[in-house]
């Protein structure tokens, strides 16, 4: 049995001629799944033996909703599914005026080691495939009745660790025959594996980088992020310059305010000089607390200080809106929660 979510159109079109079914079948097949009919049973325009011989080789790989989280102020919705094996993901989806967007996982699990993250605790478990990272728009789409159209490659888990995968992903919903959601509207964050960063350039899309950077320099960086032993901050700039030339894209540089760690004023100028002439943007997230670690958050007046920096040196920096912190909405807690509360 395979997950039809893995297929492309083209691949179900070249099996139903195979089965000496009518090819237009396949797209009539994806767009009720895109609709949100998640049984072959359901889609009416299909003829009843060609849906039992759907089934004797498909399913439909929807994870299964385990646990729906809300937000008080309805923005931020936490969902917490579970594939057919029984492994446990989370995804995000933020209700913004400029519509619905989604934070999925590209892996169960992590194994880059950040220290701050949840996610990585225990390690990686194994890679979601391209139809798995798909399930999860479908299913949340399903979930709050509305149509998703941006999404971030943020949540459990290291894209490039999985690069293949995350590409046919990538590809798969920028489709007209898929989600048809655009390649701007799709950004993908990165700890920043330096070789994957400038085969990402070569794909020539137009997506979104961004760079998990939180630190300013490979001493700091090391103490945190263990990538940092592999690939210097030096070598991530490099790889930036390259796919800002190949892409004409901004990158983002993501950046997690430690309190006492790097949210200090050398640190901000720093920051600035390491990214001076390039173009990209700062996004400066007051750090997660989480129960694992003792990594405390940067006040509001040291961030916006922080801010301030490096605005006067021309730099745009946002500070992340926290959303969704009444619901656990970073980075694997959920996750983690639910499985210590079964052992
Ligand atoms: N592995 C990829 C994408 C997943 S992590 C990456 O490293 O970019 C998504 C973002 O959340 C990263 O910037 C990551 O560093 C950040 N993050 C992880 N734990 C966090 C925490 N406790 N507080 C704030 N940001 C966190």
């Amino acid at each position: 049995m395979e997950n039809i979510l893995d297929i492309s159109i083209e691949m179900l079109k070249n099996w139903m001629k195979e089965k000496g079914e009518k090819q237009f079948r396949a797209k009539q097949v994806f767009d009720w799944i895109y609709k949100g009919i998640f049984e072959f049973d359901d889609m009416k325009n299909i003829p009843k033996s060609t849906k039992e011989i759907l089934k004797e080789n498909f399913y439909i790989g929807i994870p299964k909703t385990v646990a729906r989280l809300e937000s008080k102020e309805k923005d931020t919705y936490k969902f917490l599914f579970a594939y057919r094996d029984g492994n446990l993901i989370e995804s995000v989806v933020m209700k913004y005026k400029h519509g619905n967007s989604i934070c999925v996982s590209t892996q169960i699990g992590c194994r880059m080691g950040c220290k701050f993250c949840a996610s990585t605790i225990n390690g990686i478990v194994r890679n979601l495939t391209s139809g798995e990272i798909l399930a999860q728009i479908l299913a949340a789409q399903k979930e709050i009745n509305e149509r998703i159209s941006n999404v971030v490659l943020m949540g459990s888990g290291e894209p490039f660790d999985n690069y293949e995968n995350v590409v046919k992903f990538i590809k798969l919903i920028n489709s007209e025959n898929g989600l048809n959601i655009g390649q701007r509207h799709i950004t993908l964050s990165t700890c920043g594996i330096v070789p994957k960063i400038k085969t990402l350039a070569d794909e020539n899309l137009q997506i979104t980088l961004a760079i998990s950077l939180h630190a300013t320099n490979d001493e700091l960086r090391k103490q945190v992020m263990p990538v940092a032993n592999k690939y210097s901050i030096s070598e991530i700039m490099e790889a930036c310059r390259y796919y800002i030339n190949k892409t004409n894209r901004r990158v983002t540089f993501e950046y997690a305010l430690v309190k006492d760690f790097n949210d200090s004023f050398e640190n901000a100028e720093e920051l600035a000089s390491l990214l001076r002439g390039l173009l990209c943007h700062v996004n400066l997230i007051p750090v997660n607390e989480i129960k694992e670690n003792d990594f405390k958050k940067s006040t509001n007046d040291n961030i916006k200080k922080f801010q301030q920096r490096l605005l006067k040196h021309n730099i745009e920096t946002t500070i992340r809106k926290e959303m969704g912190s009444d619901i656990n909405a970073a980075c694997g807690q959920l996750r983690r929660s639910y499985i210590e509360s079964k052992v």
